[in-house]
């Protein structure tokens, strides 16, 4: 029977300490949260502003239904595409200072059709090593030529774009590291871009709403622009709703509508979500304190975990991972702090590589002071 096979399979992931398990959240999305019927202090959401439960995008979500509907009934390219995705299109080109912009289900969703409707057969892509799964999915699903490069190491990248042969060159990288928080070195990637006549694609994820001016991303956080960047952002973390647009040149744009298949081949979000974005765009580019929380919590954290026998990554955004090393030991953690109430997930391969699990600590302007230092407390206890 190929079940027995597949049984074998998933009692050696157990073995390895590999094997995933979801929780149930009873509560909504937040740093006081209920867990299979349990109350947590959560460090584990990408919900950086706090902003997935906050009453003017529930009050915006709920006018979105009443005006739009529940569901949006078609893809965009037959009848799906409602004024409040358009209007949001234009706001978010305009947030972060490019031409156009094209809205996608899934911030997956957006690097599969980004990448795919770029490069193709006789075109290279250009990695680094610890891209988010969607953007390596992406690259084999273009059937370009893919060459990975070291992490954030651009002289590796300058070696390989040498040797590259004709055919369009595309670089693709994560703005902030999902899993390590550190922030690419983009002025390099341009750089590298000019001199190689390259695309970037930047995967802003992590950074949208978090870095630069009024949380206008990664672009801003390093005060340049280009033709060249064809910029991706999602809206379930920050921006506290789900979703991701592209944003780049007009041609670029075009050519996403006209070929990306999985903007094509897929029902609309429902069009209430994109009124709720507006609510949230609204929010995080007014209120900075959110991101000067952020800011205040990142400092208190480093500081206060120093001299643990694990150590925070070089890390300034609101992912913060301590490393641990072993699947167990970083199980055993993240299990001892869920005893003591407080949540917080161990990342273990292959999301990350192997000999690296760790704990991702992530903030979020909810977080009181005292939140954090709960936190705190709990991992100098379990050091001793
Ligand atoms: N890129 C990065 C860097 C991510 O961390 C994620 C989400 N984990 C995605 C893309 C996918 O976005 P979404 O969750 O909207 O599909």
């Amino acid at each position: 029977m190929p079940f027995t096979k597949l049984q074998h399979e998933l009692d050696a992931r157990d073995a390895q300490g590999l094997l995933r398990r979801r929780r149930t959240l009873d509560s909504a999305q937040g740093v006081r949260i209920t867990v299979d019927g349990k109350a947590y202090l959560s460090f584990c959401s990408n919900d950086y502003l706090g902003l997935a439960n906050h009453p003017q995008l529930i009050a915006a979500l709920r006018q979105g239904a009443q005006q739009f509907g529940a569901g949006s009934g078609a893809s965009h390219l037959v009848s799906g595409h409602f004024r409040a995705h358009q209007t949001l299109e234009q706001a978010f080109a305009e947030f972060v200072g490019k031409p156009e912009a094209l809205s996608f289900s899934t911030g997956y969703m957006a690097n599969l059709g980004a990448v795919q409707a770029l490069v193709g057969r006789g075109d290279t892509v250009f990695a680094d090593k610890l891209n988010h799964a969607s953007l390596n999915d992406a690259m084999l699903l273009s059937r370009a030529e893919v060459k990975r490069y070291r992490h954030n190491d651009a002289a590796h990248l300058a070696q390989l774009l040498s040797q590259a042969q004709s055919g369009r060159k595309l670089i693709i990288s994560d703005a902030v590291f999902s899993m390590d928080g550190d922030i690419a070195p983009v002025p390099e990637l341009l750089a590298l871009c000019e001199k190689h006549d390259a695309w970037l694609l930047l995967d802003d994820a992590h950074g949208f709403g978090v870095l630069g001016e009024q949380g206008r991303g990664v672009m801003s956080h390093f005060r340049l622009t280009s033709p060249r960047i064809i910029y991706m952002a999602t809206l379930g973390k920050a921006a506290g709703v789900s979703g991701a647009f592209v944003a780049a040149e007009a041609v670029v744009i075009d050519t996403l509508l006209q070929t990306a298949r999985s903007y094509i081949y897929t029902t609309a979000s429902p069009p209430a979500l994109s009124v709720a974005l507006q609510a949230s765009l609204q929010l995080m580019s007014a209120e900075e304190w959110r991101r000067e929380r952020l800011q205040q919590l990142i400092r208190q954290l480093r500081e206060g975990l120093r001299g643990l026998p694990w150590a925070l990554m070089e890390s300034s955004t609101p992912i913060q991972p301590l490393l641990v090393g072993s699947n167990e030991a970083a199980l055993g953690l993240s299990d001892s702090l869920r005893a003591r109430g407080i949540w917080v997930p161990a990342i273990r391969p292959p999301t990350v590589p192997l000999g690296t699990a760790r704990l991702r600590i992530t903030l979020s302007a909810a977080h009181e002071g005292t939140d954090v230092a709960e936190l705190i407390g709990a991992l100098h206890e379990l050091a001793r």
